[in-house]
């Protein structure tokens, strides 16, 4: 790896990148192989093909366990996962789902596929998620069910929606695909409201290669999700509501229950990282790293930053200048979801703090494969452009 020297060493003008192979900000991260294989062997034992139990059954148990729930179901992925809970928890004859703008770009088509309309709230400017104070002034005589979604680097105020969710009796479903491993109050993240959903695809912190689950203490929800899933199954095929096809295979969930017996690992090598990252970047004017909250259990996973009024570039030419060195960078839920065109019916107010934030935000690569070396290096890389502002914006930078 080459530090710049000159300007004309960028790789968008035309240098070598930085990294040979590609630092995304996706996870990635490896269980022991022989952790993996070992869940798998029961696949080739004849006595296996014959039980009633399966390894999703497994991660199932261990996934309650793990979350302090009764219940944990486990689905194809994160989409359908929210999508069924939706369609279960919306109250009948409304449809409207109150939900953040600034989020996962496809929360709204999961919200379609549930017949919902979204009615989009605005976000916190300190937890940047929805709170009860920005959905309260959303929730009307339509409205079937509230969504809280936690953001990237700790939880949304969940205990004040939940509490809100009471007081206007409308159901409320958590996504809490980024806030896996969290605590919130010091309570653990997968009991509170109605449901929670969780995904455990390869770029999440639980890795299952694909995979979601929903974990609850409702009964009737659990029913409604065996039969739903899987409408081949004898309680698919006696019920009369609208199934998909949406189980999780048993390689899926051997991966997944690898992944989470090396959890408590993960979050500590997730720990060295972002504390070197921290201690690196308090030398870069005009970054400022999202802190964890360390009175709660944290992933420590995603290293977002914030680019303040001392960063003199824009935040699409400083995304466009680390990706050409494979620092696979990206906008934290940019664009935001109101802004984006979209084939169904949405409904929104004025969000200037939705476009503010969404126009602020980058992650940095992290993940299984970002070393102490890359991220010295790309620190070196931002420190390099923030010297150098004054000549990158006199000269074009493609995107
Ligand atoms: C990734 C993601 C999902 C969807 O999960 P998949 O398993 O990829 O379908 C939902 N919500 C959030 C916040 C996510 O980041």
């Amino acid at each position: 790896m080459d530090e710049k020297q000159r300007i004309d060493d960028l790789a968008v003008f035309g240098g070598p990148p930085l990294f040979r192979t590609p630092r995304s900000t996706s996870n990635l991260v490896r269980p022991d192989i022989n952790v993996f294989l070992g869940y798998t062997k029961a696949l080739f034992d004849p006595k296996h093909a014959r039980s009633r139990t399966s390894i999703v059954e497994d991660l199932e148990r261990e996934l309650a366990r793990f979350h302090e729930t009764k219940y944990c179901v486990a689905l194809s992925n994160g989409f359908w996962t929210l999508a069924l809970a939706m369609k279960y928890l919306a109250m009948p004859g409304k449809t409207e789902i109150v939900m953040p703008s600034l989020t996962y770009r496809r929360m709204a088509d999961v919200a379609a596929w549930a017949r919902l309309t979204p009615h989009y709230c605005e976000v916190d400017p300190e937890t940047l998620a929805m709170s009860a104070e920005t959905a309260e002034p959303c929730i009307n005589q339509n409205t079937a069910l509230l969504l809280a979604v936690h953001p990237i680097v700790n939880c949304c105020d969940i205990e004040g929606l939940v509490a809100l969710s009471k007081r206007k009796q409308v159901p409320i479903l958590v996504d809490a695909v980024e806030s896996a491993y969290e605590t919130a109050g010091g309570k653990k993240v997968g009991s509170f409201g109605n449901a929670e959903c969780f995904s455990l695809h390869a770029s999440k912190l639980i890795n299952g290669f694909e995979g979601g689950y929903l974990t609850t203490n409702d009964k009737d929800l659990v029913t409604f999700l065996l039969e739903a899933r899987n409408p081949e199954s004898a309680l698919g095929r006696a019920s009369v509501q609208c199934g998909i096809d949406a189980r999780m295979n048993e390689v899926h969930a051997a991966m997944a229950l690898a992944s989470l017996q090396d959890l408590h690992h993960q979050v500590e090598r997730n720990k060295h990282r972002y504390m070197h990252y921290k201690r690196l970047l308090e030398y870069v004017p005009g970054i400022e790293l999202l802190a964890f909250n360390e009175k709660e259990r944290c992933s420590y996973k995603n290293i977002v930053v914030r680019l303040t009024s001392e960063w003199k570039l824009s935040r699409e030419v400083t995304l466009s200048i680390l990706q050409a060195e494979n620092a696979i960078a990206r906008p934290y839920y940019s664009p935001p979801l109101h802004l984006k065109p979209a084939e169904y019916m949405t409904i929104f107010a004025d969000m200037p703090i939705t476009e503010r934030l969404a126009c602020e935000f980058v992650l940095l690569p992290c993940g299984y494969f970002v070393s102490d070396d890359d991220t010295e290096s790309i620190v070196a890389l931002l420190l390099f452009m923030h010297s150098n502002a004054d000549e990158l914006n006199s000269r074009r930078v493609t995107q």
